[in-house]
């Protein structure tokens, strides 16, 4: 068994495993391939993952030779290759139309953004690891783009009162854009569909606004649903209350598989005071504002937008370590006692991250997707 880890495109500074996490595989006799300079911008050299057991190669020879290919976004991999095995985060309910073409090519595709929301599958959350990173990030950022303090400060020349943040959306992320703001001095404010997080917001000093009539989330594993329309015309008007007092808004409300709600209008920022700051962590399925653009800073009047979907990248070295780990366990449930591959697809872990294996649609989400885009997709056979 050889599992090669990829170089991630140049957006990227993360890597799928540090040499810590590469030493706990090879220790067990697998044989681990890592692109020259894959780790670089996480801060791990060539040498750490050699003195780990692993072999630096091409990429050519790790496309060729390597049984697991580990890379976080998605690779092209050379036609002529088939039968490779993939685990990253593709996000395969938005990138629907790449499904075929891993079908076409016989692709074994674990996507790690599809883990059930079990308690055994949360030491391979990648999407909490990553989220609480950029979630931190988050904070970090306004507050240094943010022209004026965070906390209140009383000098001898004068006193300037607290940033007042405003975070959309209070789960992984979001509570950690909170803590960091809070921890900062700002004075914050909270918008989530689902009630039940208001209990963590007010634990951490925050203020929860809540707005009736949610609809039931109860059966959503955790994730929010999509709301009614009298609700989302509710909210807005609160949102836009609030935001005409806020300084910084942190966005971060997403519904799995889905575009990220538009809870913020142009107008609506248009009422925010000059040097306000917009970090939107939902920028890659869309936004939440209507302007956002992802990995792009935009203003609006004199307000700066910086659409931030990757923004765990921007903590490398820690986000590759939680993502590593998350990894590494997800990969004991592929590898059994003699280090060979072998997927179990009674196991919910596998048959919810399988999208794709030996020509074939494996997650029913996925395979439901399809079905509602072409209604002879029923001719793709499904394993389980
Ligand atoms: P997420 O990234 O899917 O969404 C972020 C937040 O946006 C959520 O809290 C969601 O309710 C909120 N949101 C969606 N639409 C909104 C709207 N219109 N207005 C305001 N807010 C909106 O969520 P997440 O960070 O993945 O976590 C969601 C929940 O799942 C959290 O309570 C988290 O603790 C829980 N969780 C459980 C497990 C597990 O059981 N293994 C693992 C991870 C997360």
């Amino acid at each position: 068994m050889t599992i090669g880890i990829l170089k991630e495109p140049l957006f990227e500074s993360r890597v799928s495993l540090l040499a810590g996490e590469v030493a706990a595989l090879t220790k067990n006799g697998i044989q681990v391939w890592v692109e020259a300079d894959a780790g670089l911008k996480a801060f791990c050299m060539d040498d750490e993952y050699i003195a780990s057991g692993a072999a630096i190669k091409t990429r050519t020879d790790i496309f060729e030779g390597a049984d697991i290919l580990l890379c976080i976004h998605y690779n092209e991999i050379p036609f002529y290759l088939k039968n490779k095995v993939l685990i990253g985060v593709y996000q395969p309910l938005i990138n629907i139309d790449q499904v075929e073409d891993w079908n076409n090519q016989l692709l074994t595709v674990f996507s790690l953004d599809m883990l059930p929301r079990t308690t055994k599958a949360q030491s391979m959350d990648v999407l909490s690891s990553q989220s609480s990173i950029a979630g931190y990030k988050a904070a970090i950022l306004a507050a240094s783009v943010y022209p004026r303090y965070f906390p209140m400060m009383m000098t001898a020349a004068g006193s300037c009162s607290p940033a007042k943040v405003l975070v959309l959306g209070a789960g992984v992320a979001g509570l950690q854009a909170v803590a960091t703001s809070r921890r900062l001095g700002a004075v914050v404010e909270v918008f989530d569909t689902r009630n039940e997080a208001k209990q963590d917001v007010l634990s951490l000093g925050a203020k929860f606004v809540e707005v009736e009539g949610t609809a039931d989330a109860s059966k959503a594993g955790g994730y929010a649903v999509d709301q009614s329309e009298e609700f989302k015309e509710r909210q807005k008007m609160r949102i836009a209350e609030s935001i005409k007092k806020a300084d910084v808004v942190i966005t971060t409300a997403q519904i799995f598989g889905k575009k990220a709600p538009i809870l913020v209008t142009a107008d609506m920022i248009s009422t925010m005071r000059p040097g306000s700051v917009i970090i939107d962590l939902a920028a890659a399925t869309g936004g939440n504002t209507e302007v956002t653009a992802d990995n792009v800073t935009i203003t609006h009047g004199n307000v700066t937008i910086i659409g931030a979907g990757n923004l765990a990248s921007a903590a490398p070295s820690d986000a590759s370590k939680l993502y590593g780990k998350n990894v590494l366990n997800f990969l004991k449930t592929l590898i059994d006692k003699e280090g060979s591959l072998t997927i179990d697809f009674a196991d919910s872990i596998v048959n919810n991250t399988c999208i794709t294996h030996d020509g074939k649609v494996i997650s029913q989400m996925v395979n439901n997707k399809l079905s509602t885009i072409n209604p002879n997709h029923g001719n793709i056979t499904q394993l389980h």
